[in-house]
């Protein structure tokens, strides 16, 4: 068998182990004569696994009492609708940053639900920055500020995190969570998908301070209210029982690797080397303002786009896959989250220098 470097934004590489383990426990979990999947997510066993994951995503991320930690369906996206419908309470109105792609497609959705401000918007650089916190018009009487730390399509990534005297900031995370260590309470709210650091796609996790919940408005569905899962602790209907298991053993691996502050020293090392070799030759590029450069997704242009293809031929030679940038943005883009080791960035820098010595 042939792992390949699989680079994909998107549902992306998951570690080794956790794929080896859940094979292991496939047909019967510790003994119980069946598959996680075919569980009662009431039962014992399941209540044992769910609660687990999330006394380690806990731990992991040093989440506070007063916060809730919601496994919800529908991936990230579920979110852009399901903030405004809890959040807004009468409130009419909430400020947005618009750093990109995933930016724009939260504000899009929220304008159903309220009126958007966009309070800072990078499109005059082609979202390559993130605009200085000191030009952003802010609303003191919004009900929140949403922004989203890591740009997954442009490569943007905050490097701080926004403070608003008494309007919650709330961060989509999908594509940064879990990749270093984070104060939990500068924030509202924080969701994410899970296909990016987390596990299988599908799954949504919501962390939320809990005096924000019970202000859900009445047209709210209930699938979508956090207080009514809250409450459930996550059970309020059938979740995603499996998603959930996988996403349980994901932070165990975690944890095991040194938890949040290895990650962060890895990922550091990783995404540092991947720019330098970037940076350092006049044939590869990536024009995101240094600071902002995200850990996680590195886009980057050849100097002849007429060589994208045969880039991409060369790179599945060596294992590398899924390194074709974004349809929009084209180019490249090497995803390279917590499970990517760093023998998949070294084979990719290796195999982008032999090329430019063959075509640059
Ligand atoms: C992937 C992603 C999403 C959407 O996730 P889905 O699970 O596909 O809905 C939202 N925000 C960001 C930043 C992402 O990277």
């Amino acid at each position: 068998m042939t792992r390949k470097y699989n680079f994909s934004a998107g549902p992306a590489t998951l570690p080794q182990e956790v794929l080896e383990q859940a094979q292991a426990e496939m047909l019967d979990w510790h003994g119980s004569g069946l598959s996680v999947m075919e569980m009662s997510h009431r039962g014992k066993d399941y209540t044992s696994i769910a609660n687990q994951a999330e006394a380690d995503l806990r731990e992991l991320l040093a989440v506070p009492e007063n916060y809730k930690v919601i496994f919800m369906q529908g991936g990230g996206s579920t979110q852009f609708a399901a903030v405004p419908l809890n959040l807004l309470g009468d409130n009419d109105s909430a400020d947005y940053v618009n750093t990109g792609v995933w930016s724009d497609k939260a504000i899009k959705e929220a304008n159903r639900y309220c009126s958007v401000n966009v309070v800072a918007n990078s499109q005059d650089t082609n979202f390559t920055t993130i605009p200085s916190f000191e030009s952003w018009s802010l609303n003191p009487d919004a009900a929140y500020l949403h922004y989203v730390a890591n740009e997954t399509i442009g490569g943007l990534e905050f490097p701080w995190v926004p403070q608003v005297e008494g309007v919650p900031v709330v961060c989509d995370m999908s594509s940064t969570i879990l990749s270093r260590p984070i104060d939990v309470s500068q924030f509202g709210l924080i969701y994410a998908g899970a296909q990016k650091n987390i596990g299988p796609a599908g799954l949504g996790i919501v962390i939320v301070r809990d005096d924000l919940l019970g202000k859900a408005r009445e047209s709210c569905p209930a699938m979508l209210n956090y207080e009514t899962h809250a409450n459930a602790h996550s059970m309020y209907n059938t979740p995603a029982t499996y998603s959930w298991y996988i996403a349980g053993l994901v932070f165990k691996w975690i944890k095991k690797q040194g938890g949040l502050t290895t990650m962060a020293e890895l990922n550091k090392r990783k995404s540092d080397k991947l720019y330098a070799a970037i940076d350092q030759s006049d044939f590869y590029k990536n024009t995101v303002q240094k600071e902002a450069r995200s850990w996680m997704n590195i886009p980057f242009t050849l100097a002849n786009s007429e060589l994208d293809e045969v880039f991409l031929e060369q790179a599945v030679e060596r294992n590398i896959v899924s390194i074709k940038g974004h349809r929009i943005s084209g180019g490249m883009r090497a995803s390279i989250y917590n499970a990517m080791p760093e023998e998949g960035v070294d084979a990719l820098i290796e195999m982008m220098t032999d090329f430019e010595k063959s075509y640059g």
